[in-house]
């Protein structure tokens, strides 16, 4: 179907600062996506809160493509700020992220699935395709891996991990709902005050002081009330709220035991997640100041996976380096000291940070491919800092001047010269150190 020098799959965080920042890198780009729109987790999931952790004056980001998605949603009236940061209004971000990739000319490619890739020797040559088209191939000098599930790598024949389901982060199918009287929830949730330490992880004093938009004490009445199995895991994260009364997003449903990579695995998370919406939408109404007269307005357009495949890379970020101000000779990025998920919840209210290695990228046992987002290598403490939206977009931008930088000089992306990624990132707006 296609030649290109820098092919990104996955159109997410991750994909979509790939594809942005290799063609600001100078390399003719193209962006495949599965979907009907670029985002991710952000448009299928309607999870706008980008950067929702940065309640404090010290808290340092990396800068970049992350923060330029929040700058062009406010510039657009597409978001709500909120602190120090803005919430994303999904929506919008279909549109948002279609001008950036056209502005950037990127080539995009939506409807359309990796199903496979070409190899020669451990070297990718590019990959097969399925859409309405039929099966093609695309042919490309680098190839970023952006599934979040890496696809590619695992199709490539490299090396990674996934946990026993059972042990991976719970799936969600995100709901949204109008006609939410907010002067009485707000009431509510003003009296009822939730703090990140109330989640039930790992966390320390500091958590304590930091407000959340968790509830419970709905899904509680509900399940006493035998309206809903008490075996079933809810609890909800609002993340923003519109002048139109509309709660764009709640985050209530977590079910565990569901292996993201496994189709019917998948198929029964969806099925099982909608069930879920409707037991606790009747909670809401019922049990929630403020949600008597809401409706259902949207779900999800598909499952929200948190963990699935992780690469093995060249480097294995661990959970000591990310709680412990890693710095690295390849930087291509930081991300402050803010962890959530599998069992930990750490806010970075402290401008504590570590850096994020260029190898963690770099999958073994195969060239000319890169990942980024919420696949690059580590282990599952280190996930709950890299799976974060804005870390997806610095692995993202990383692997992406890379690409960039390795075609220009004529080497393999394993061989690249990483002070001169730096410098292309640094002209880019990223901070490195
Ligand atoms: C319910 C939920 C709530 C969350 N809340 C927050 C939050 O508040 N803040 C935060 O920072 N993070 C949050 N996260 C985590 C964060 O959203 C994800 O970790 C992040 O989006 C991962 O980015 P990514 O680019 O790696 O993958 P994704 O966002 O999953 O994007 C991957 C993209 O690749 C596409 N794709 C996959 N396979 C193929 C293929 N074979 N061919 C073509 N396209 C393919 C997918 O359709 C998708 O668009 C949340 C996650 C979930 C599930």
């Amino acid at each position: 179907m296609a030649e290109t020098e820098v092919l990104v799959v996955g159109g997410g965080p991750g994909g979509l600062s790939a594809a942005l920042a290799a063609a600001r890198a100078g390399a003719k780009t193209t962006l495949v996506e599965r979907h009907g729109c670029f985002g991710g987790v952000i448009t299928q999931s309607m999870v706008g809160t980008i950067a929702w952790y940065r309640t404090r004056e010290a808290t340092v980001d990396a800068g970049g493509i992350g923060v330029e998605f929040e700058q062009r949603a406010k510039a657009m009236g597409a978001s709500l700020e909120v602190n120090r940061y803005q919430v994303l209004d999904t929506e919008v971000f279909k549109f948002i992220a279609d001008r950036m990739v056209q502005e950037a000319g990127v080539v995009p490619l939506l409807h359309c699935q990796t199903v496979g890739v070409i190899l020669e020797g451990r070297t990718l040559r590019g990959v097969i395709t399925e859409s309405k088209s039929g099966r093609q191939a695309i042919l490309a000098e680098r190839v970023i891996d952006a599934t979040g599930d890496a696809d590619l790598t695992h199709r490539a024949g490299a090396p990674f991990r996934i946990g026993p389901k059972q042990e991976l982060e719970g799936v969600t199918v995100n709901f949204g709902c109008s006609g939410v009287d907010l002067a009485r929830f707000i009431e509510y949730v003003l009296k009822n005050p939730s703090s990140v330490a109330d989640w039930g992880d790992e966390s320390g004093e500091k958590e304590k002081a930091e407000f959340s938009t968790y509830l419970v004490e709905p899904f509680d009445k509900a399940k006493a009330a035998g309206e809903i199995p008490r075996d079933v895991r809810m609890e909800s994260y609002w993340g923003s709220f519109t002048d139109a009364g509309e709660i764009p997003n709640l985050n209530a449903i977590h079910m565990s035991g569901f292996d993201a990579t496994d189709v019917r695995d998948l198929t029964r998370a969806e099925i099982e997640g909608r069930q879920q919406v409707m037991w606790a939408v009747a909670a809401l109404k019922k049990y929630a100041p403020g949600f008597e007269q809401a409706r259902l307005r949207t779900i999800g357009a598909s499952l929200g996976v948190r963990e699935s495949r992780k690469i093995l890379g060249d480097y294995h970020l661990t959970g000591h380096d990310v709680l412990n101000e890693a710095r690295f000779e390849d930087s291509i990025g930081i991300f402050p000291e803010f962890l959530d998920s599998n069992g930990i919840a750490v806010m970075p209210s402290t401008g504590r940070y570590f850096q994020v290695p260029y190898r963690i990228t770099l999958p073994q046992n195969v060239e000319n491919l890169l990942v980024a987002g919420r696949c690059v290598a580590g282990d599952r403490i280190s996930h709950a800092a890299t799976r974060q939206m804005m870390c997806c977009t610095v692995t993202g931008q990383g692997a992406g001047v890379a690409a960039a930088v390795s075609i220009e000089d004529g080497v393999t992306c394993r061989d690249v010269a990483v002070p001169r990624v730096q410098a292309a990132l640094r002209r880019q707006g990223v901070r490195i150190e």
